[in-house]
């Protein structure tokens, strides 16, 4: 016990060490123990440690202040050690190799065929293509990203937007336990991932924020008191099936007005004949949110009037969000920013009419700034500061969330 309980505290502490050399690159030995409150002994012991297996670089001396002995500079080492991401989309497969220092080396998109599966794809763009890129022991394990609720309690998953049928799989998360046996696996959901890295990459100081991903549905991931609520596998809410019009379409979760089945990517061109025509998206097959954007930069009465309502739909639910969780901050994230600050500004305006005036007036919602594929890195960090341990990378670990 009193072994398990060292090791612990040993990964805990050369996490930190790790975490601290990657977000103050250059930094000095004595500046990490004075950072991190630990020993000057301990930091030179767990320092070295990582120098010696390859996580950290000794760049040498650096600038000093004073006129004494100038400390040794430290960082994180690039094309050391990397995590495979396999993003399940809808028939497709995009497989990414990630640096732990945050480059993304390799990607590849791969369609399934038809009577391919995900799970028997997944292992063999791993072994036939990605392990290629890299030295397959420089793998320190996989996340398999969905768009889906991944329910351990009852080993399901639940998607309005992967087709599972198509899946060919029952027991998915099964065969996901023993298909690579020789890495570590977490699975997770994209939201969450998105969620992560918009904290770790835009460096979110606020304590409860709340983060949406609009793509083919929508899913938020909270934050309360710094910490992610539940793991990341999408099962603790499902604000995409949060109703703001009881009367409203009907959705496929069987509910009528579901924010998915009014506001999401793919229910933006059946929405627009309620407001009548845009010219310059008459024809096209599918309005993005960018589209829609496009149009309301040139103020094309209908695009606002749809931006309007929208916004309004998006402002209600986001109000009752604010009364159950205090959230100070709200980002929305995925494919909608680049709908633009009109809409924005409708959102910020229509939230102070609705819900609690304490809490909603002291909200900031604003758009991501990270890319609309920050996920995948969002995917690797996760998985390297919450599952990745330095002193038992088991193998044959599998994680849900
Ligand atoms: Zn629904």
């Amino acid at each position: 016990m009193k072994m398990i309980n060292q090791q612990l505290i040993k990964d805990t502490n050369m996490k930190q060490l790790y975490s601290s050399i990657y977000s103050n690159p250059g930094i000095s030995r004595a500046a990490l123990a004075k950072r991190n409150q630990l020993s000057k002994t301990t930091v030179s012991t767990l320092v070295d440690e990582l120098i010696e297996r390859k996580f950290v670089v000794d760049g040498g001396t650096g600038e000093s202040e004073s006129t004494g002995r100038k400390p040794n500079c430290l960082y994180v080492r690039t094309n050391s050690y990397y995590v495979v991401v396999l993003n399940w989309v809808e028939n497709t497969i995009c497989a990414c190799l990630i640096d732990i220092a945050g480059t993304s080396v390799y990607q590849e998109v791969y369609e399934l065929q038809p009577g391919e599966n995900y799970v028997s794809c997944s292992i063999s763009r791993l072994y036939q293509s990605v392990l290629n890129h890299c030295d397959p022991v420089q793998v320190l394990g996989i996340c398999v990203v969905v768009s889906a609720m991944i329910d351990a309690a009852h080993n399901e998953v639940y998607s309005t937007t992967l087709s599972l049928p198509f899946m060919g799989e029952e027991n998915i998360i099964d065969k996901l336990q023993t298909a690579f046996p020789e890495y570590p696996v977490a699975f997770l959901e994209d939201t969450a991932c998105y969620a992560y890295a918009e904290k770790v990459y835009a460096n979110i100081r606020e304590k409860n924020f709340a983060f949406l991903n609009f793509s083919r549905g929508i899913g938020a991931t909270l934050f309360i008191e710094g910490n992610m609520t539940g793991k990341a596998s999408g099962s603790v809410t499902q604000f995409g099936h949060y109703s703001v019009d009881s009367n409203g379409p009907l959705c496929v979760c069987g509910n009528h007005g579901c924010l998915e089945v009014l506001i999401s990517e793919p229910a933006l061109k059946g929405r627009i004949r309620e407001f009548g025509t845009i010219p310059s998206l008459a024809g096209k097959e599918k309005i993005s949110f960018a589209d829609l954007g496009r149009a309301t930069t040139f103020r094309d009465p209908v695009a606002l009037a749809m931006n309007r309502q929208l916004a309004w739909e998006l402002a209600q639910a986001l109000g009752n969000l604010v009364c159950v969780v205090n959230t100070s901050l709200i980002i929305l994230g995925g494919n909608i920013p680049p709908l633009g600050n009109y809409f924005l500004n409708q959102v910020r305006q229509n939230l102070k009419k609705v819900g609690f005036r304490k809490m909603v007036d002291a909200v900031t919602v604003r758009y991501s700034i990270l890319p609309s594929d920050s996920f995948l890195n969002g995917a690797m960090k996760y998985f390297f500061d919450i599952h990745y341990c330095f002193t038992d990378n088991d193998p044959s670990a599998f994680f849900i969330g």
